[in-house]
């Protein structure tokens, strides 16, 4: 049965201070209560420097997390592990937590479910769920903080690139980022949050406005709006040339040059002609193309590049004059395309070892 209680990181810092008072309490505790939680306390009990009477004060009027992991998968020799969790109310998210040698990474859905609906991805193929709240959003980052705590990490990047379109659920993530930001809670710089979106102009332009330093990443795919209006069918309402204006709007703003994401699609989108458009799209722009290679999806009709496929198209971008990455393939055997965890347990309905 669902627990009533509040989870903690529901309440803003004023909030809890104010319960602290409530229950004659000194205000300072709370620093010391973001503290716990900022290290991926498992429990109330665990704050083992706060006195009995506070740590069960908390144990009654509040959770700890509202996230119940149900099923847990793994790749690359554990370095990549992904947690589907279910949410109050019965949807379910993925998390996946990402280890290379000099850093840590989360990428956290901002949605159940999504509504953009690409037809290569996982998770637009499922009936868009709901927004997830600011604090549901970080306690998937305080889950990956203890996770990695365990194994003497730190989580030091957080990526929204899990599974939804974050701009479309902006307040709740625009206040999760100030919240992992913030030193009395997590810390993460803004530089080490990326915020991904597949075009959502208006949004783009308030974020441009808010002061936080943010990486921003575009999920371009196409650079013509013939096929981007297939592969990413927002492109219908803010076409692809628009897009990459108000992108260039935000590095202008910010000085963060933008990332765009291009997933390769054998045959679709990893042509010349591809890599010329992409060209002529971003040359001369604060920009960043990172290429990554299709990790495939049932049902779909969309393969993967072969290995020879991504080098040719690499450096046919590159030829652009573009500056250009090719992302690893973290978690293909963890099912890490987002969505995809989510869509096993949808489809076995049993959880996932
Ligand atoms: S690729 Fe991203 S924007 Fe498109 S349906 Fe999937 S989660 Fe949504």
């Amino acid at each position: 049965m669902l627990d009533p209680k509040p989870p903690v990181l529901s309440l803003s810092s004023a909030e809890l201070e104010a319960w602290l008072v409530t229950n004659d309490l000194p205000v300072y505790r709370g620093r010391q209560i973001w503290g716990w939680m900022a290290r991926g306390a498992a429990s109330f009990q665990a704050m083992h420097d706060l006195p009995k009477g506070l740590r069960a004060a908390l144990e009654r009027d509040f959770r700890i997390t509202s996230l119940r992991p149900v099923a847990l998968n793994q790749a690359d020799g554990a370095l990549t592990t992904k947690t589907l969790f279910e949410l109050d109310g019965g949807h379910s998210v993925e998390a996946v937590v990402m280890r290379y040698t000099d850093r840590s990474t989360l990428c956290i859905s901002s949605q159940a479910g999504c509504p953009i609906g690409c037809p290569f991805c996982a998770t637009g193929k499922f009936p868009f769920g709901r927004n997830l709240k600011a604090h549901e959003i970080v306690e998937q980052a305080v889950d990956a903080v203890r996770v990695l705590a365990g194994e003497e990490r730190r989580l030091s990047h957080v990526v929204f690139m899990g599974m939804g379109e974050p701009m479309a659920n902006y307040a709740a993530v625009l206040e999760s980022v100030r919240r992992l930001a913030d030193p009395e809670l997590l810390g993460i710089s803004p530089r080490r949050i990326v915020v991904s979106t597949s075009g959502l102009i208006p949004r783009i332009e308030q974020l441009a406005g808010e002061g936080l330093p943010v990486t921003l990443a575009i999920s371009l795919h196409a650079a013509r709006d013939e096929l981007r209006d297939v592969l990413v069918p927002i492109n219908r309402k803010y076409p692809v040339r628009d897009l990459v204006g108000a992108a260039q709007g935000y590095a202008t703003k910010t000085g963060r040059r933008v990332s765009y994401e291009w997933v390769l699609l054998a045959g679709v989108n990893d042509t010349e002609q591809d890599a010329k458009e992409l060209g002529t799209l971003l040359r001369r722009k604060l920009a960043h193309v990172n290429l990554i290679p299709f990790n495939p999806v049932e049902d779909t009709p969309y393969r993967a590049p072969d290995r020879a496929a991504i080098r040719r198209f690499r450096e046919m971008v590159e030829a652009e004059g573009l500056n250009v990455t090719v992302r690893d393939t973290r978690g293909r055997e963890a099912d890490a395309a987002c969505g995809q965890l989510h869509e096993r347990v949808m489809r076995s309905r049993v959880p996932v070892s």
